[in-house]
């Protein structure tokens, strides 16, 4: 054993700017957080931006009975930035390199899962934010904040030639998109819907479209109907006109569901053709309401999915530096955060807040 072998205890914490919130009921204010100094594996960022989820509303809420939220509460999992430390026996990165860190910060790695690049699903992995933290012990803390630790398997690198605050909302509305489209064989000149043209919706639309389906929006709002076809959308449904909906009755073969709020998936179900398939990756506490019939009838399947390993995520990184896509985003200071939640659920978003970590310089 070498005895330059770092532990948490010996290494030490150091403080950090941070938004956090205190209870259900309460506003993302600001606060300081302690970080564990980098162990020999770790990587230091100094984040420069973190994209606003759904999910961190769902979670400072306390709205998922399955996860109960654990207070301080400091989200965020959608993060860009640059390195600035790396442990000893860190090769993957150096100081000034771009990094990015989304939904996972470790797992058990020897797990059937881990060994086939699955970290998503190991039954011991650690969330960026609410999960217990194994290194400095109280809960793990997210991107809102000035800087975070990661060991490197769980640290992706950017593609140079992309927007940075673009980048950030690709590390969970991107991978989580994505990856059940390749799971679920989307390529060229297959049918796809896209129901909600949110933060994840407008992602899934981008990478259907450059995967070489016709896709099809299915939105509530009207007024994203212009934005829908720049963003790549062949077709709009206004889901809540069954005539526009019966139109494409058992004409798809896969569809996304990607919206954040409690609504009718058995009228999708019967738009799948044979053996079509729908997957939620949208994420309502209440339970869904599933007529068996729509199912039988033609074979159909629906399944869901959550975010996706590192090694695909890595991928999804690649193919977004290949074929050019970023996140549309609005850039926010940290300071309207409160704002941009109440935005958020009012669908008034094009398509996702990024928050630019230099405000938190100021307050
Ligand atoms: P978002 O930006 O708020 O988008 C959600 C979209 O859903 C809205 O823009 C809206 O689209 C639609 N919508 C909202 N309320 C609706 C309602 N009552 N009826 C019908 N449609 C409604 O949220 P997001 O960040 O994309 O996240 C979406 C969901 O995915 C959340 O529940 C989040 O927790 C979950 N999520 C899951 C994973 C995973 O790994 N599975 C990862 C990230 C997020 P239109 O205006 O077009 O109708
Ligand atoms: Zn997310």
């Amino acid at each position: 054993m070498s005895t330059a072998q770092v532990t948490p205890e010996s290494r030490g914490q150091f403080k950090a700017k941070a938004y956090s919130a205190t209870s259900a009921t309460s506003q993302l204010a600001p606060t300081m957080i302690s970080r564990r100094k980098p162990g020999n594996h770790d990587v230091q960022i100094e984040i420069l931006f973190c994209g606003i989820c759904h999910s961190d509303l769902h979670q400072v809420r306390n709205e998922w009975s399955v996860m109960p939220t654990i207070y301080p509460c400091i989200p965020g999992h959608e993060i860009v930035g640059r390195v600035t430390k790396v442990g000893s026996e860190v090769t993957k990165f150096k100081p000034g390199d771009l990094a990015a860190v989304g939904c996972l910060v470790d797992s058990d790695g020897s797990c059937p899962d881990c060994q086939t690049g699955l970290e998503q699903f190991c039954p011991h992995l650690t969330l960026t934010y609410n999960s217990p933290d194994p290194h400095i012990g109280g809960v793990t803390f997210g991107g809102y904040s000035e800087s975070i630790v990661v060991k490197d398997h769980f640290v992706l690198h950017v593609p140079p030639n992309l927007d940075l605050a673009g980048v950030a909302p690709l590390l969970c509305a991107g991978i989580t998109t994505y990856s059940p489209m390749r799971h679920w064989h989307v390529t060229n000149g297959k049918k796809v819907g896209v129901i909600g043209l949110g933060g994840l919706g407008h992602m899934a639309v981008k990478f259907a479209r450059a995967l070489g389906a016709h896709v099809v929006v299915f939105t509530t709002s009207k007024s994203k109907k212009d934005d829908a076809i720049r963003l790549g959308a062949d077709e709009i449904v206004i889901s809540t006109d069954p005539a526009q909906m019966k139109k494409h009755t058992g004409s798809f073969d896969f569809i996304l569901d990607t919206v954040s709020a409690e609504h009718d998936i058995n009228a999708y179900i019967q738009l799948l053709r044979r053996d079509g398939n729908m997957t939620l990756v949208g994420a309502p506490d209440k339970p869904h309401a599933l007529s068996g019939f729509g199912l039988l009838f033609q074979r159909r399947s629906i399944s869901g999915s959550i975010i996706g390993g590192i090694a695909e995520t890595q991928e999804m990184l690649d193919f977004c530096g290949k074929h050019n896509i970023t996140a549309d985003v609005e850039v926010i200071p940290m300071q309207k955060v409160n704002e941009a939640y109440e935005r958020m659920l009012r669908s008034d978003v094009k398509y996702r807040f990024s928050i630019d970590m230099a405000s938190l310089k100021s307050g």
